[in-house]
């Protein structure tokens, strides 16, 4: 029988929200064990979301560099082009992220299980290895970071062959020449403009009327017609009546108005739930929340006050960078440290092609707030820097409140746009005035001029407008 380990600090899953909080922990002077149930450290993140669909973007944007340079925006996919071919650097950051983590939770003298885990009690954890063997291990605080996976509808039978997820969609041999994806959220939009730029026909089908729903509707308008001017479309307000492989070749899909598309791969992100189920909570005495999320307070902290949840475990927004604050915070909380001002502030970067970012109050929430607001615009088509670089879309939207003195928001789409948008968030921080934009000396030329191009054009909104009032 194995003895069981005690630690100050237990951290379950590897992700970007679990690796925080051990640093965390052990920068702290703590003795913080890791439990993680594959062979490589770095969870969802690395291996089947971030890490991968940026990879294959990156290809996406050279080929559609290369399709307009070369004069043929309809140039179809070279045919039996291999995924792996189009992410070969792939191996080789998930290796040199893998060696980083390594060395940084050896370095912390953080202590690596491999092993599923799962609740004896609200203390102790037993976790499972794969050679069979049991360990368990007692924390004075546990900190869950399990993460999610995609959620699988009833409806659709995914095979991870024809009809794929978004954890299965880069394990294709070949680039297919069509594919339909279901959902308008960020994973569905983000792949769905990466396989157009790829010269893949791709059909984006959902409930609503727009992709994105959640996004300020400019910046989504500017982002489907880019999608649609690579070859894709977007058929919204439908709802799915049928989804078959027809055993020969194709993906069949028939919507409820009748409709029926036909395609060689299918890609299903309709959302994603979190991995609970192998921890065993009715030991612990834990709750979910209405959405079947681990339920949390604002510092991550459980209704059992000793164990913590963060990351796409306890819900919205399922991104990376909040998770990985998330477990900072959350051991910083429950070590008495300071937390620090609290992280309202969360940019929200969506990688499309072309890429979008916002922080702050988009132009329909400030409208909903105040009366009045001053939006100020800046296209890339007309900064030199995007002239130089030949973007043809591109647009910097700046929020402002009604006087125009203070910013309530930034939106950005195009290139650069998820880099531009924290000089937008530093301002935000900072409450720095829509003058400081027009006051400063920007680099020329910079698409980071458009902050001050969008500034003048709130300045200019804002002297009409008292000149009409006096
Ligand atoms: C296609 C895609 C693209 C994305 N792009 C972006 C992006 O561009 N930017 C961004 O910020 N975010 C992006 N995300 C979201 C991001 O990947 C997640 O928000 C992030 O990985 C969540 O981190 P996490 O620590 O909560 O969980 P994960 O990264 O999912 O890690 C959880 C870990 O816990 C382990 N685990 C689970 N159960 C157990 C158990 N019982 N015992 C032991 N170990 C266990 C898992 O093996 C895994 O390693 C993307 C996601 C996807 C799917």
């Amino acid at each position: 029988m194995s003895t069981v380990i005690h630690y100050d600090i237990v951290v379950i899953g590897s992700g970007p929200s679990g690796q925080k909080a051990a640093i965390q922990g052990a920068k702290a002077g703590r003795h913080v064990a890791m439990i993680e149930r594959e062979p490589g450290v770095g969870g969802g993140c690395v291996y089947r979301g971030t890490i991968p669909s940026k990879t294959l973007r990156e290809s996406a944007l050279q080929t559609s560099r290369m399709k307009r340079s070369s004069g043929t925006p309809d140039m179809p996919a070279p045919s039996g082009l291999m995924v792996s071919a189009l992410m070969r650097h792939l191996d080789e950051v998930v290796a040199s992220h893998g060696d980083y983590m390594m060395n940084q939770l050896t370095r912390n003298g953080i202590t690596l299980f491999h092993g599923r885990a799962r609740f004896l009690s609200d203390h102790l954890i037993e976790l499972l290895t794969v050679d069979g063997m049991t360990q368990t291990v007692t924390a004075d605080t546990i900190v869950i970071a399990t993460g999610s996976r995609p959620r699988a509808p009833v409806n659709i039978p995914i095979d991870h062959e024809h009809i794929l997820d978004s954890d299965s969609i880069l394990s294709m041999i070949y680039l297919p020449r069509s594919l339909t994806v279901l959902g308008g959220g960020i994973i569905a939009s983000e792949y769905a403009s990466i396989f157009a730029a790829l010269g893949v026909q791709v059909t984006l089908i959902d409930r609503a009327p727009r992709p994105l729903q959640f996004f300020d509707e400019e910046l989504v308008r500017v982002f489907t017609q880019c999608f649609e001017l690579e070859g894709g479309r977007y058929y919204g307000g439908q709802t799915i009546q049928d989804v078959r492989w027809d055993g020969i070749s194709q993906v069949v899909t028939t919507l409820q108005d009748g409709q029926v598309f036909a395609s060689d791969k299918m890609l299903v992100a309709l959302g994603r739930q979190p991995n609970l189920e192998d921890l065993n909570f009715s030991a612990t005495g834990l709750t979910l929340t209405e959405k079947g999320a681990l339920a949390v307070n604002e510092h991550c902290q459980t209704v059992v006050p000793h164990i913590y949840g963060v990351g796409d475990l306890i819900g919205p927004p399922g991104l990376a960078s909040s998770a990985m604050e998330q477990g900072r915070r959350a051991v910083c909380h429950a070590l008495g440290l300071s937390e620090g001002p609290s992280g309202g502030l969360i940019p929200v970067g969506i990688y499309t092609i072309p890429e979008m970012s916002s922080i702050g109050m988009d132009e329909a929430a400030a409208r909903t707030r105040y009366r009045g607001i001053i939006a100020g615009r800046a296209r890339f088509d007309e900064i030199a820097r995007g002239q130089i670089s030949g973007i043809s879309h591109g647009l910097l939207k700046m929020i402002a409140d009604p006087t125009g003195e203070h910013l309530l928001g930034v939106q950005i789409v195009g290139e650069g746009a998820t880099e531009l948008i924290h000089m937008g968030q530093m301002a935000l921080q900072h409450a720095a005035s829509i003058d400081s934009f027009v006051e400063n000396i920007f680099n020329f030329p910079t698409l980071a001029e458009s902050y001050r191009v969008a500034a003048l054009d709130i300045v200019g909104q804002r002297q009409k407008r008292l000149s009409a009032a006096a």
